[in-house]
């Protein structure tokens, strides 16, 4: 059909007519070619007969007249089943076809006037029957269109009317009356023709549109049918995978990567969606991380670089009230438009249901199901299930969490955290354990007590991070040395411990204890340093040195010291002279803890002059122990036990806070600024924030920062760790300056002078002693004079004792002198009359004149 009719229309729809309309023409048009076939026919039969009779051209023109007519009839025709047309198309051509047709009857018209008076009665009779004809069998292409049926047959019965008339004769009135009597039967039934096929192509359409609307309702009672039946299947699926996911052990016992392999495959499967995401996120919500992905039947259990970073937080309160979000077009929901660009776009998601899943109370994170491209819609029992799937990884993460927390508890407990060594608690059970086993079968065991020579100054140099790695890697060297059954613990620090049983005899002790020294002895290389590291060992078994663990571990570590203290490096087994020091040794610890809670520390003050003007320009605070029996006890013999047992930081303490009142005392009486110098070692940098401590002194003690003056060793100097260089910036920040204590005796390299940020070099006193003796000392002394000066910083010169070192060291620029040649530490009350007695100084001048040559200096 060259009008293209909708067999559908809507009901009641005013565009019925115009289909039935456009089927007419279609109707029309489809008819009339037969009928102008006809026509051409007729017409050559009716013009060779009349020109047959007469020999006269006229019928010939009319008839090539009536060909033309009939060809433009033909054109139009072609021309109309060519085109595409719609429906609205149908009147237009109407009119064109009528027109046509009146044409054609208008030819035909013409031609029964002209012809009817050229020839006979019988030539009359032929063409009036040829001409009713001819109409009557039009009426059935044509009566689709009364008007048009009208404007073919008008001009035809008007022509041979009026060719009746022109001929006239005695039967006009009959055969008039006849043709009329044919004319009016001929339109009564084309109108009636016409009305029986509007009324047919009516109920065409109209049976077409209730064909639809049957068959519509066909389709949609059966695809409700399909759909309730796939509904009952999906819930039967939903509620299958639910099930399997509460007896799922993954769940239970918070193994959360295959717990969330299990849920999202059962929620891609259940819900039937493309990908099913699982995300955790922060605590303010604005950074979501995808933990696991389900995407078209593989998992990414790793996909952490999916992460949605940015100001979120405006979800959470939509988030938190709900079950689930729905969203069934992506590009139409503006709460998406945080995450179009950097998720939805790019992973082509069409529809997302999202369910929050809680963990201790709060939001801790969404299951994503996404459905890719187009939009989708997300129906109730989808939704629920959604939500329920949230629920079970949140009993994961809670199952995980109690797991992890037992775990961690456990592990805290008896693992050390740094090496993932048994710890000291763990160590002991093991040994306990052992320790059984072996008095039952009458075994032996040993215990070795592994420390590490000098790691102290590896963290003070190197810093802690690159003292933690020699330890982790200690650790596993230390695990490589031994079997499987023994077992290796850190106690702390650098001391680590071996328990080895069933050992046969000493020789296998040995054999292992050295193959320790010698692993551990082994470079290592860390970074860009090559590490020279060695270990002493201290052994004692079981059952010759103690039947118990503590008794066997205080003797190996009582081996290991004697080791330490015969020049590191080796193994040494514990022997019963030991044992006996051992004892004196924690004597003394013990007395010393006493002697702080006691207070019988005091503080002694010695001077330190200034010898280009011959004042007293400080005091360095050395602390005395007032034994109640022993009487006085000098630093010599209890500093380094303290430094060991780490009793130095309460000492210390008490040292700093004690010099600083002590200094603000005499500051407030004399106003002059000579400064308090307070010694510091370097274990007390291990067990405090020494900047705490002295900014804590200054501030309670109120004497000024510039008075204080911190007496460091180069121990503690040693390297260039930054750990170091930064506490020793906070001690400058605070105000105080520094000193380098002891200079020359340790192993400093002299560019550490360079990154120091010290102001004053002390130099020792072993050197001082022997100026006018030996000359490599007298060089030492003279070099860190000039290295001071060109570095612009003070010089002490301490232990000065004769009047030659004194000349010496005048020759040589030193600024400042401490010595029992100006005084011995004096008690606090000796220094106020020291400081009132100016009369101590001019013995001092005299020597600087006698020395010099020349007048005091201003
Ligand atoms: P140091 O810091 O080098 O202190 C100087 C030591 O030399 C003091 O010994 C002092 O009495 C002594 N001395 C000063 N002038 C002379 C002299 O002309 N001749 C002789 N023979 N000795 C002289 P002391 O008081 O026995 O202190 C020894 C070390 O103990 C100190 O050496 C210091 O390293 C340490 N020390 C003392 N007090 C403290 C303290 O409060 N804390 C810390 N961490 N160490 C302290
Ligand atoms: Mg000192
Ligand atoms: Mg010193």
């Amino acid at each position: 059909m060259p009008i293209a009719t909708v067999n559908n229309p809507q009901v009641n729809d005013p565009g019925i007519d115009q289909q039935v309309l456009a089927e007419r023409v279609n109707l029309l048009f489809a008819g009339a070619r037969g009928l102008s076939f006809f026509s051409l026919l007729l017409a050559a039969l009716i013009a060779s007969v009349f020109y047959l009779q007469g020999r006269d051209l006229m019928p010939v023109y009319w008839a090539a007249a009536l060909f033309t007519v009939l060809v433009v009839y033909l054109l139009l025709n072609s021309g109309f089943q060519r085109k595409q047309l719609f429906a609205d198309a149908g009147p237009t051509w109407l009119r064109r076809f009528r027109v046509a047709t009146l044409l054609q009857g208008l030819a035909w018209g013409a031609g029964a006037v002209l012809l009817f008076g050229a020839g006979n009665e019988f030539h009359q009779l032929l063409l009036g029957f040829s001409l009713f004809g001819g109409c009557a069998l039009a009426l059935s292409p044509l009566s689709h269109d009364t008007k048009s049926y009208l404007a073919l047959v008008l001009p035809v019965f008007a022509g041979v009317m009026s060719g009746i008339v022109l001929t006239g004769g005695e039967y006009l009135p009959l055969a008039l009356l006849s043709t009329l009597g044919l004319l009016v039967p001929l339109l009564v039934l084309a109108r009636r023709e016409e009305r029986e096929s509007i009324a047919a192509l009516r109920a065409r359409f109209a049976y077409a549109e209730m064909a639809e609307e049957f068959d519509q309702e066909v389709t949609t009672r059966l695809r409700a049918e399909d759909s309730l039946l796939k509904g009952e299947q999906r819930g039967q699926r939903q509620s299958y995978a639910l099930l399997e996911l509460a007896r799922e052990e993954a769940i239970i016992s918070g193994d959360i990567p295959r717990a969330l392999t299990v849920i999202t495959e059962k929620a891609a499967k259940a819900i039937e969606c493309n990908r099913v995401s699982v995300w955790l996120c922060d605590e303010d919500f604005n950074e979501f991380r995808c933990a696991h992905v389900f995407d078209k039947g593989y998992h990414d259990e790793d996909p952490s670089h999916r992460v949605l970073t940015g100001p979120h937080a405006h979800h959470y309160r939509r988030i938190e009230k709900s079950r689930t979000i729905a969203i069934s077009d992506t590009r139409r929901d503006r709460r998406l438009l945080d995450f179009w660009e950097t998720y939805i776009a790019p992973f082509r998601t069409g529809a997302i249901l999202a369910a929050p899943f809680r963990y201790n109370g709060k939001v801790s994170g969404l299951i994503v199901h996404e459905h890719i491209g187009r939009s989708r819609n997300w129906i109730l029992d989808e939704r629920m299930f959604a939500s329920s799937l949230a629920d079970f990884v949140a009993l994961t993460l809670s199952a995980a969490g109690r797991q992890q927390v037992q775990e961690q508890l456990r592990h805290l407990a008896n693992f050390d955290r740094l090496t993932g060594l048994p710890n000291r608690v763990m160590f002991h059970d093991r040994l306990v354990h052992a320790l059984k086993k072996a008095e039952r079968f009458d075994r032996k065991i040993a215990l070795l007590f592994v420390d590490l020579d000098r790691f102290k100054s590896i963290n003070d140099s190197l810093g802690h991070q690159m003292g933690d790695r020699v330890l982790r890697r200690t650790a596993k060297r230390l695990v490589r040395c031994v079997r499987g059954c023994d077992t290796v613990t850190r106690l702390g620090g650098d001391e680590f411990t071996v328990i080895l049983e069933e050992i046969e005899d000493t020789q296998t002790v040995i054999t292992v204890a050295e193959r320790i020294i010698e692993t551990l002895g082994d470079p290592l290389y860390l970074d860009d340093y090559d590490l020279h590291l060695t270990a002493s060992i201290g052994i004692a078994m079981f059952p010759e040195d103690g039947k118990d663990a503590e008794t066997l571990l205080q003797n190996a570590d009582t081996a290991m010291y004697r080791s330490k203290k015969d020049g590191r490096n080796r193994l040494q087994f514990f022997t019963e002279d030991m044992h006996d020091q051992a004892l004196e040794k924690l004597d003394r610890e013990r007395e010393i803890r006493h002697a702080i809670e006691n207070e019988e520390f005091e503080l002694y003050f010695q001077p330190q002059l200034d010898l280009r003007t011959g004042r007293n320009v400080g005091f360095e605070a050395l602390v005395r122990w007032n034994h109640p029996e022993r009487g006085f006890v000098m630093p010599g013999e209890f500093i380094a036990l303290a430094e060991e047992s780490g009793l130095i930081a309460r000492l210390g303490e008490w040292v700093m806070r004690e010099g600083c009142r002590q200094a603000k005392s005499w500051y407030d009486e004399f106003g002059d600024d000579f400064h308090i110098a307070v010694n510091l070692s370097a274990a007390q940098f291990i067990a405090q924030s020494i900047p705490d401590l002295v900014a804590d002194a200054l501030k309670e003690s109120g004497l000024p920062p510039e008075l204080l003056l911190l007496e460091i060793t180069e121990s503690l100097a040693v390297g260039e760790g930054v750990e170091t260089l930064r506490l020793l910036q906070d001690l400058k920040k605070l105000g105080c300056r520094l000193a380098l204590d002891d200079f020359g005796t340790g192993s400093s390299s002299l560019s550490y002078l360079k990154s120091f940020p010290v102001d004053i070099i002390k130099i020792d006193r072993s050197f001082v002693s022997d100026l006018n003796g030996d000359a490599h000392d007298a060089a030492i002394a003279r070099a860190t004079i000039g290295l001071a000066q060109s570095l612009g910083l003070d010089v002490i010169a301490e232990g000065v004792e004769t009047q030659q070192q004194l000349d010496w060291l005048l020759g040589e620029g030193c600024g400042i002198v401490q010595g029992f040649l100006f005084s011995e530490p004096l008690a606090a009350e000796a220094c106020w009359s020291w400081l009132d007695n100016p009369q101590r100084m001019p013995p001092l001048e005299a020597r600087l004149v006698a020395a010099t040559g020349s007048n005091r200096p201003n």
